[in-house]
């Protein structure tokens, strides 16, 4: 009998990550039934692990099934860890890609290559009913580049070089992507819980 897994996100590029990594497997990923309906859950802690499972306490009253959500961004080393839990509204609060990625060059303007490490992080929450059932994390290993390269991804990727690939992010295919992302990592960590696990 297959796993029902419902995913609280609202960017349909983690749904199809999920969903790609769970073929053949015995779980089925959806999105969250009428996610976009119900009022956005808050945000404000500065710990992506308590992030993740606010969101999904909260997402996962709404159901009987297993909900996973996730809380993610982009860590800098040479600034003390920023842009951190505010990644996705680090340029204002309502900032896109574009502005957080033109922010994060400016911070970065006298900071030399050799000290411009950062990495990407991901927390993953499975919930069922407002309670916790577990909690997957992982991180991808990178250096932050003096311009824009590439075309795929979403977010800072274009300015994310990721040295085993000799790319950023964005000239990397979903697929290689997918297989050394945090949150491609972190999904197959609970993937895997799900397959030796009943909760
Ligand atoms: P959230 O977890 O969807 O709220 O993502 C927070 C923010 O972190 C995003 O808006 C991006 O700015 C950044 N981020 C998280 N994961 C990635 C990624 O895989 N590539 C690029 N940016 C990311």
């Amino acid at each position: 009998m297959p796993t029902r897994l419902y995913l609280a996100s609202s960017n349909p590029g983690k749904l199809r990550e999920l969903q790609a990594l769970a073929e053949g497997s015995e779980i089925n990923a959806e999105l969250l039934p009428k996610f976009r309906e119900l009022p956005a859950a808050k945000e404000d802690h500065d710990s992506f692990a308590l992030n993740a499972l606010e969101k999904n306490l909260y997402y996962s009253r709404f159901t009987d099934q297993l909900v996973v959500a996730d809380d993610s961004g982009l860590v800098v080393d040479a600034l003390d860890g920023a842009p951190g839990v505010r990644s996705a509204r680090y340029a204002g609060p309502n900032s896109s890609d574009k502005d957080n990625n033109h922010k994060l060059l400016s911070e970065l303007s006298s900071v030399p290559e050799e000290k411009r490490t950062a990495r990407y992080l991901c927390v993953l929450a499975l919930a069922r009913r407002n309670k916790l059932v577990a909690l997957f994390s992982d991180s991808c290993e990178g250096r932050i580049l003096t311009e824009h390269r590439g075309r795929g991804g979403f977010g800072y990727d274009p300015l994310f070089y990721f040295p085993p690939l000799e790319k950023t992010l964005a000239e990397a295919s979903e697929a290689e992507k997918n297989l050394h992302s945090h949150r491609g990592k972190a999904f197959r960590k609970l993937l895997s819980y799900l397959k030796n696990h009943s909760p």
